[in-house]
C-alpha cells in the first residue's frame, strides 16, 4: 500500500505502510553536543533505529555526531542549512541552495546524499516544493509530534507521543535546536526511555524510516 498523501503542490509522506505493527522515530534540529550524545546512548541501549533531520550548519559544527549516527545505523536526512524562520517567503532558488549546501556537508561526512527532507516548522510552499523536485528530495512529515521544540516537560512529551503510538506512526521529537532557540533538550531525553518501552509494551516494532515509508533514505552519487 502506498503511503503517499497528495497535497496540492506535491507529495508528502506521513504515515508509514501499515499492517505490520511498526513505527519510526525521528529527531529534528540537531545535532547538538550533549543532547544528541545522550539520545544516541539511549537509542543504542534499546537497539532502536532513528532518523535525524539535521540542520546543515549544526552538522558542520559537530561532524563527529553525524559520523556516530551513521555508524550506529541511524538515517541522516536534510532539514535545511540555516532553519531560518522567515524562509517561507523565499524563492525556490533560496531553497535549492539550502538543500544542496546541507546535502554537501552530509555527503562530505558520511559519503551519502540524503533523499529525505523535512521543511522547518512544517511549512510547505510552492517555492520549497519546487526546490524539492529540483534537488530530488521526498517531503517527510510525521503523524505525531512531541511539541518539544518549545519549553515543555517530560510528562507532556510522553503523553503526546504515547497517545500517538500506533501502526505506521512517525514520531517527531527534537534532539537539537535552531540558532535562535534556547530550548532545554532535557524533557525530550528524559521521556525517551519510557516512550521506547511503551512502544515495546504495545509490540510496536521500531523500524527505519525508509523501510516504514517504503522510500529511499539516500540517493546515488554526489550532490
Ligand atoms: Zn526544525
Amino acid at each position: 500500500m502506498s503511503v503517499k498523501r497528495r497535497a496540492w503542490f506535491g507529495d508528502v509522506y506521513e504515515r508509514g505502510v501499515v499492517g505490520q505493527n511498526r513505527y519510526a522515530i525521528t529527531f529534528d534540529d540537531g545535532p547538538l553536543e550533549g543532547a544528541t550524545d545522550d539520545i544516541l546512548d539511549i537509542l543504542k541501549q534499546y537497539a532502536v533505529p532513528a532518523t535525524f533531520f539535521v540542520i546543515g550548519q549544526n552538522a558542520a559544527r559537530s561532524p563527529k555526531l553525524i559520523e556516530r549516527m551513521a555508524s550506529e545505523g541511524h538515517i541522516i536526512a536534510n532539514h535545511t542549512w540555516s532553519h531560518w524562520r522567515l524562509s517561507m517567503f523565499c524563492p525556490s532558488s533560496y531553497w535549492v541552495r539550502e538543500l544542496r549546501r546541507t546535502d554537501e556537508i552530509i555527503h562530505s561526512i558520511i559519503g551519502k546524499t540524503p533523499a529525505m527532507f523535512r521543511p522547518p516548522m512544517a511549512v510547505r510552499t510552492p517555492s520549497n516544493s519546487k526546490a524539492m523536485r529540483i534537488t530530488g528530495h521526498a517531503c517527510v512529515m510525521w503523524t505525531r509530534r512531541a511539541m518539544d521544540g518549545v519549553a515543555t516537560t517530560k510528562e507532556r512529551v510522553l503523553n503526546r507521543l504515547v497517545g500517538g503510538l500506533d501502526d505506521g506512526a512517525v514520531l517527531l521529537l527534537h534532539d537539537g535546536r535552531e540558532a535562535a532557540s534556547r530550548r532545554d533538550p532535557r524533557p525530550t531525553i528524559e521521556a525517551l526511555p519510557a516512550l521506547l518501552e511503551a512502544a515495546r509494551d504495545r509490540s510496536l516494532k521500531p523500524t527505519p524510516l525508509d523501510e516504514l515509508l517504503d522510500i529511499a533514505a539516500y540517493r546515488d552519487g554526489a550532490v
